[in-house]
């Protein structure tokens, strides 16, 4: 995708983990890894701090409709998005988030 330089604030971030889901969320919260994904990148970004993990029984891309925010980057981590979400990384603004109110 190349480089991309994101405004500070939160965003908040859909995939998947249909299979070994425990294992797939300890990877993405440690620091070192192999890169492989879209998310692996920003992740591994010392300037970004995880705030908050959910694990929801639905689809990627119907939690992603769901999910408030703007695209900052179109078809990031979307490379097999077949529904058209045009970004499964959602920018939601620049002040702390003080609630769950992000998924509708
Ligand atoms: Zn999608």
């Amino acid at each position: 995708m190349g480089e991309y330089c994101f405004d500070a604030g939160l965003y908040v971030y859909s995939g998947s983990a249909r299979r070994h889901p425990h294992s797939r969320l300890q990877r993405h919260l440690r620091r070192e890894k192999r890169l492989r994904w879209h998310i692996d990148y920003v992740l591994t970004n010392p300037g970004v701090e995880i705030v908050d993990v959910e694990v929801r029984g639905v689809p990627e891309c119907q939690l992603n409709r769901l999910t408030i925010g703007t695209l900052p980057v179109r078809g990031f981590g979307a490379s097999d998005c077949r529904s058209r979400c045009g970004s499964h990384l959602k920018y939601l603004g620049p002040t702390p988030w003080s609630g769950r109110d992000y998924i509708g």
